[in-house]
């Protein structure tokens, strides 16, 4: 349960609490039972008036913290959100439930945005989107003085944290808008929620009396796994293959040039993908986005450009190809994944290289020396949830300042890795480093090191003379696989660390302890069996873990019910193709899924069905009965 210092709130006082206009709204239009963790409360809070930090993972339901209250409340809520390209998605979203909602941006021609600030004049909308930048144009804040708004949400908060990944100088003007408009409630909600950004966030924003709900950051139908990176390619063609086939999904690659050879890759290999990143035309981006949005079962692969504030519900994994720069952008990424509750995949492969390439970016980064520290500081959590022997998610809501039990849906959990004692091999390792860089006054990178490790007379060992070292060969009891695991290791724990643009290793502080066998360490073993496939199977086991949702999953469905959903499926996209817009604006695949279980014979039990509200009942109510039972 949600509260405002993260203490638990009795169920009962909740449902109290939300009994009113709110809870009405929320099953007429939207047409959801029950409120979510937190969202009964928030929107309370907010309906009378009140500011609100609201700190809620993606996927957790952020967005009815003020659309509610915008319906509820006297006049138009003003949403402040800096994702242009998907404010038509999510003012036809809206419009799709039967919400009165417009945008003003710069993609607009000059009709289309006066018929807009009309409406928003004579309150004939609920709901107007607005880019940040807009609000440093006098003529903005005018118009916003000639109507009556009901609330600001300021969506993607976390954008205005100077030192986070996803800052916007347009952002810092928002402080200001209590000061225009004192009346008028402001709710600031984000995804993005350490200590420090919350913090940040609340001070930048002048939130400091708001009331701050901090929900919990768990999201259980996910299933995280992190995984030794071999031969990426085909690591992921298997995942894609035996786990998420026809599944729509987003791969995250660090460089553009990655990402283009993935995405033709895959789709050499009859997966349809799509390429995305900041190098591309803005109308290829922008066309790419818009079909993974509305198509089925697309890949997209891409940077971390791609992503923000996309909320398609059934993107069904997240994989990365390379180590993410901070457990926060991590925890990000990966939650695109299982909006809808059902069960999903986030897949890390990692390895070696990731580690030097990181430390090497980072010793180059433009910046002073406290930034480097503070790049260095993410990375090494980063590296400590990679490493980890406990449990990942523990792992991740600690990062989050947030407590805990073993998920029973990690690979930790599922295939518990154990520990090793590699004292011995970390001297042998640290002692060749010390050793030529002592005795012969070089440093090499990894590959080298682990060559003189193992005795082998490649060219530049002989080249060299390495061969005359008194570590050469003192590393033959383990494979090179192994070896280049250990360097990973021991540069995650800090024991070794990279140099120069060649990724050069060098000894730190630390690692003088264990030369002098004054530290153990212990260096985690990977498990020989993989994780039981699937987030689908042991999806129940996370569900009763925590919050259920309360959507049916795949294993549920009888072969019956799934070849029902599987042509409300294709009504759903001849629908939405027919109306330009995203499949998921129609109906969410969990309500597809209800549907199918149900099979509901008139319009009143499909009222029941999470998911339809009142217009939708209106338009799809009939059709839905003709796929049903024709
Ligand atoms: P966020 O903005 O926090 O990432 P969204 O607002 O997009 O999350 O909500 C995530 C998904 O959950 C959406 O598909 C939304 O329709 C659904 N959802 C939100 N609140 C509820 C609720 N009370 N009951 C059922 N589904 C909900
Ligand atoms: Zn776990």
């Amino acid at each position: 349960m949600i509260s405002p210092e993260g203490g638990p709130v009795d169920e009962a006082e909740e449902s109290a609490t939300t009994g009113s206009a709110a809870t009405q709204v929320l099953r007429r239009i939207f047409g959801y039972d029950t409120f979510r963790e937190g969202q009964g409360e928030i929107i309370e809070h907010v309906v009378d008036g009140g500011d609100a930090l609201v700190l809620m993972p993606t996927g957790g339901g952020k967005s009815l913290c003020y659309q509610i209250p915008s319906l509820v409340r006297p006049g138009v809520g003003v949403v402040i959100s800096p994702l242009i390209a998907l404010m038509q998605d999510q003012v036809d979203a809206l419009t799709a439930l039967g919400v009165r909602a417009g945008f003003l941006n710069s993609t607009q021609g000059i009709d289309e945005r006066q018929a807009v600030e009309a409406c928003f004049v004579a309150g004939e909308i609920d709901l107007l989107y607005l880019a940040p930048e807009r609000l440093r144009v006098e003529s903005t804040l005018r118009l916003l003085d000639r109507g009556k708004i009901s609330l600001f949400a300021i969506d993607e908060a976390h954008c205005v944290a100077q030192w986070g990944h996803d800052f916007r100088p347009d952002y810092l003007a928002l402080s200001t808008l209590h000061e225009r408009w004192p009346e008028v409630p402001r709710v600031a909600l984000t995804a993005t929620a350490t200590p420090a950004t919350h913090a940040e966030i609340a001070s930048r924003l002048n939130l400091e009396n708001a009331r701050h709900f901090v929900a919990s950051f768990d999201r259980p139908n996910i299933q995280y796994r992190i995984v030794p990176k071999n031969e990426p390619k085909r690591q992921l063609l298997d995942l894609l293959r035996n786990e998420h086939r026809g599944d729509a999904g987003i791969v995250y690659c660090l460089s553009r040039s990655s990402v283009e050879k993935i995405a033709d890759f895959l789709t050499q290999n009859d997966i349809p993908a799509l390429p995305y990143h900041a190098g591309l035309d803005a109308g290829t981006r922008a066309a790419n986005q818009s079909r993974f949005l509305r198509e089925d079962g697309l890949v997209m692969v891409a940077t971390i450009a791609f992503g923000m504030g996309i909320d398609k519900p059934d993107v069904r994994f997240v994989a990365h190809l390379d180590l993410p720069k901070s457990v926060e952008g991590y925890y990000q990424e990966t939650g695109r994944a299982g909006r809808d509750g059902l069960p999903s995949t986030a897949w890390l492969a990692y390895g070696l290289q990731d580690v030097v390439q990181q430390r090497r970016l980072i010793e180059t980064s433009e910046g002073d020396d406290t930034h480097r520290r503070r790049l260095g500081t993410h990375l090494d959590a980063m590296l400590a949830l990679c490493e980890t022997i406990d449990c990942r998610r523990v792992r991740l809501l600690d990062y989050f300042g947030q407590r805990a039990r073993p998920c029973g849906n990690c690979d930790t959990c599922l295939t518990p890795p154990e520990s090793w004692d590699g004292t011995i091999p970390a001297q042998k390792l640290l002692s060749t480093v010390f050793r030529l860089h002592r005795e012969r006054r070089q440093k090499f990178g990894a590959g080298q090191v682990v060559d003189i490790l193992l005795g082998r007379k490649t060219d530049k060992v002989l080249q060299h003379d390495h061969a005359s070292l008194t570590v050469f060969g003192i590393g033959t009891d383990l494979r090179e696989a192994e070896w280049r695991g250990i360097v990973r290791q021991l540069l995650a724990q800090g024991l070794l660390t990279v140099e120069g643009d060649y990724g050069t290793l060098v000894l730190t502080d630390a690692s003088a302890d264990v030369l002098r066998g004054q530290r153990q360490v212990l260096f985690r073993r990977e498990p020989e069996r993989k994780p039981k496939p699937s987030a689908k199977s042991t999806a129940k086991s996370a569900a009763t873990s925590t919050t259920p949702r309360t959507a049916p999953t795949a294993a549920d469905l009888s072969p019956a019910a799934l070849a029902t959903f599987e042509r409300l499926r294709t009504w759903r996209a001849t629908t939405a193709k027919e109306q330009g817009v995203p499949a998921y604006v129609i109906f969410h695949d969990s309500t597809l899924r209800e549907i199918a279980t149900r099979t509901p014979t008139s319009l009143t039990e499909l009222s029941q069905i999470n998911g339809i509200g009142e217009n939708k009942l209106t338009k799809y109510g009939q059709p839905v009965l003709d796929v049903l039972h024709s």
